[in-house]
């Protein structure tokens, strides 16, 4: 597959893996046996059957009449939002603690900004009975209560973060830390595709699932597997990898990233990395990443917490680089506007993050019978107080 990983885990000038020493004998031993592992009929099995009778795979590609009105094009909406916990984060999670186990592991380790990634692993921690810390700042949990109390809840021991600004980089650096201490009977679950190779792969694998059924069901209903455009919101990437991932080689398949411009991309409270990113390195790869002149990374900002992330993975800054995929960005209000108009249009709430690529919409100029996928990745039960605090509806 031509946009594919290479051996050395590189998207062209993007990957890698740049860990600490310490933890490399916990990466090699993921990457020597990642591909083997979920290539097995049994992993597989078990992978699909938790997706269909536990996640409620496959999720409906909905055509969205009042929405193609609008935009003039026909419109599908691919229904991540209705998978058990609200998002597409448990497809990748169910497949790395299916691997863990395979692995021998008896315990998770995860990070969580805005909780949502710790939600969907305290989630399959539960299913499989094992024992899950979550690190997450202690910034973050007081910001994010509810996802703190969902993963006690769910029986997961949250660990704040104190160190740095205490929020989702310190998190990460605690729980790289517990990793190394603890590398024979722990996995690392990364909820996105990023960190050092092999997780971009990893996750994009677990996660390609959404395109193989847009494909099929796309074939079921219009006699061709292949849409004029996918959109998708971007923060890590691993609900676009996943949107994507199979229509990567179809190049007349227009493929659409959507960012968070924040308050706008040159305000100075953004998010829109391919717009202010260069090359760097984060949470061990190479990558495009918001930083300074002397590569001190730059704090995002977003409305919603899924976007609101410095960097995006590799796979996407190759794909970014050799222009395969088209990276636009919204606005923080042109996002709340798009959230509310898919509301009263098809009475669906979107998680804002999944608003920002229905605001992208309007960006574009389809002919009557483009068919469009929105990968809508999220609900926004979660997002109900932002809203609020927005208030414009
Ligand atoms: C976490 C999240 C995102 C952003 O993460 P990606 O890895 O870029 O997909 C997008 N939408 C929702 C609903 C999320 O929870």
């Amino acid at each position: 597959m031509k946009y594919d990983v290479d051996e050395r885990g590189y998207y062209g000038k993007f990957g890698g893996a740049y860990i600490p020493e310490m933890l490399y004998p916990n990466v090699e031993e993921l990457r020597s046996r990642y591909l083997e592992i979920i290539g097995k009929e049994d992993f597989k099995e078990e992978f699909h059957d938790l997706l269909k009778n536990y996640v409620g795979r496959p999720t409906p590609l909905y055509l969205a009449k009042r929405l193609s009105e609008r935009y003039g094009a026909t419109i599908y909406l691919k229904r991540e939002d209705l998978c058990h916990t609200g998002a597409h984060k448990v497809n990748n999670t169910i497949g790395q603690i299916l691997l863990a186990k395979r692995l021998g592991k008896q315990k998770i380790i995860a990070e969580t900004g805005a909780g949502q990634h710790g939600v969907a692993t305290a989630t399959v921690c539960a299913l499989m009975g094992m024992e899950c810390i979550v690190y997450m700042g202690k910034v973050d949990m007081e910001r994010q209560r509810p996802n703190v109390e969902r993963m006690r809840i769910l029986g997961t021991k949250v660990v704040p973060a104190l160190s740095g600004s205490m929020t989702l980089k310190d998190a990460t650096n605690e729980a790289m830390r517990h990793w190394i201490n603890n590398p024979t009977d722990t996995h690392y679950i990364i909820g996105s595709v990023v960190g050092p190779h092999p997780y971009p792969d990893m996750v994009a694998r677990f996660q390609s699932v959404i395109s193989e059924e847009i494909r099929k069901q796309l074939q079921d209903e219009i006699g061709n597997p292949y849409p004029d455009y996918v959109f998708a919101c971007v923060g890590g990437g691993s609900n676009a990898a996943g949107a994507f991932y199979h229509f990567l080689n179809e190049e007349h398949v227009n493929l659409v990233a959507v960012e968070a411009a924040g308050k706008g991309v040159d305000s100075g409270e953004s998010a829109a990395t391919t717009a202010l990113g260069k090359p760097g390195v984060l949470h061990g790869s190479k990558t495009l990443l918001m930083q300074t002149t002397d590569g001190q990374v730059i704090e995002p900002y977003s409305i919603s917490a899924g976007l609101d992330y410095p960097g995006i993975g590799p796979m996407h800054a190759h794909l970014f680089d050799v222009g395969r995929v088209q990276f636009v960005s919204a606005t923080d209000d042109e996002a709340m506007n798009a959230g509310v108009e898919l509301s009263r249009l098809e009475g669906i709430i979107p998680a804002i993050e999944s608003a920002h690529a229905i605001a992208a919409l309007s960006q574009y100029q389809f002919e009557k019978d483009d068919v469009v996928v929105i990968n809508l990745s999220g609900r926004g039960d979660k997002d109900l107080e932002t809203y609020i605090r927005w208030g414009k509806y």
